[in-house]
């Protein structure tokens, strides 16, 4: 941590409980003067401090219709030593999911029912995404240089090992032109610089570009990110509407990834409570957002939207991803829930969702 937890124990609870009266976001909202005071001198093994989870969310009070989390795990343990705080975060956040709910996985792809012939008129390009943490390892917000290098390292060698559909390279930040950055940005395939509030004020930008990169397949269908918001994100993607093409390959990819992992004896954070454990407290269950670039001019305008994508448990960004607007009424439309229900579920949900307001669309044209 990046705080001087000595120091601040000069002072009161009162003294150092931060100003949450602007806020909207989850934390602000849990996040009681009494819980600061109970929670303020505990500490994770590896030295994370309440103070730590919370900066992201004191620094970003967050915007007046859009809920945002507020804060972030440092390593594994963070969800339990600070569970006080954080088990309400994510019930808040994730539907009502409670402290003693059990989450599910489900990466049988043959179990998603169609999902390969989304209209490519309206859906221009499909993805699955969902993040790895490497067990050992603190997280993006708390590790170290040489922790995030051998992230790095052993991810690079896990990955080269990949073969047949899946055999691609390494590239790391480091050793890119300025314009090859932004080609592979403007395509959609790399995430952005260090430019979200969210990574800065979480402290996952220090040192950037160090040990970040991206891994992926010569087609660019097979994606992995290296020590962006979690040490991996594994990524398939591919223009037009096949999502069940998508997730094919996003399944198989990603358990040979495990497997080789395993084989090096890496494991996952994983618990049977939180399912995979992410940096942030919105990603944890599967860790997975499927969705569509979706062109819905007509639906977009109507008065109904917002309800439509409530009532169908989607969520909207626009086209540059989260933060961003929708430019000439094209959407990033994907699953708003990631714990509970199984990465089948999930995509489930974003194919007949989309089917949905796709002929929805139609009708109002
Ligand atoms: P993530 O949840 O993966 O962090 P972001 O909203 O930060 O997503 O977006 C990361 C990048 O992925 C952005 O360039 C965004 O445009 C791109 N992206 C997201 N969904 C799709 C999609 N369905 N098709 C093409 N690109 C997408
Ligand atoms: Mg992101």
């Amino acid at each position: 941590g990046n705080t001087h937890n000595n120091f601040k124990l000069n002072y009161s609870a009162e003294e150092e409980y931060p100003d949450l009266t602007k806020h909207n976001n989850h934390m602000a909202k849990v996040l009681t003067k009494e819980m600061y005071a109970k929670l303020r001198d505990k500490q994770t093994p590896t030295g994370f401090t309440l103070d730590d989870v919370i900066q992201t969310g004191v620094d970003n009070p967050g915007h007046p219709f859009i809920m945002t989390v507020g804060c972030v795990a440092g390593d594994e343990e963070s969800y339990e030593v600070f569970k006080d705080l954080l088990d309400p975060v994510i019930s808040d956040r994730h539907n009502g999911y409670k402290a003693t709910d059990k989450h599910k996985t489900d990466l049988n792809f043959e179990n998603l029912k169609g999902g390969d012939d989304l209209d490519p008129n309206y859906v221009l390009s499909s993805r699955v995404r969902t993040g790895r943490s490497i067990k050992g390892y603190a997280l993006p917000p708390h590790n170290s240089r040489g922790e995030r290098r051998a992230v790095e390292k052993l991810s690079i060698e896990a990955l080269n090992s990949l073969d047949g559909e899946f055999k691609g390279k390494y590239y790391p930040l480091k050793s890119m032109s300025d314009a090859e950055q932004e080609q592979l940005i403007a395509d959609h395939f790399l995430f952005d610089k260090p430019v979200s509030p969210l990574l800065l004020a979480a402290g996952m930008a220090r040192d950037w570009p160090d040990a970040r990169g991206i891994w992926h397949n010569e087609n660019k269908t097979f994606l992995v990110w290296v020590n962006e918001e979690d040490h991996l994100r594994v990524i398939s993607m591919q223009p037009g509407g096949n999502m069940k093409e998508v997730f094919r390959r996003f399944c198989v990819g990603l358990q040979r990834i495990e497997e080789i992992f395993k084989k090096h004896n890496h494991g996952f954070m994983w618990n049977e409570h939180l399912g995979f454990i992410l940096t942030c407290p919105s990603n944890l269950g599967t860790g997975l957002r499927g969705g569509v670039h979706v062109k819905l001019p007509k639906l977009s305008t109507h008065a109904k939207f917002e309800e439509i994508l409530t009532r169908l448990r989607l969520q909207k960004r626009g086209t540059g991803g989260v933060d961003t607007a929708s430019v000439g009424g094209v959407f990033d439309i994907s699953n708003a829930d990631r714990i509970g229900s199984s990465e089948v579920e999930q995509v489930q949900c974003v194919v007949d969702g989309v089917k949905l307001m796709v002929e929805m669309e139609k009708k109002l044209e």
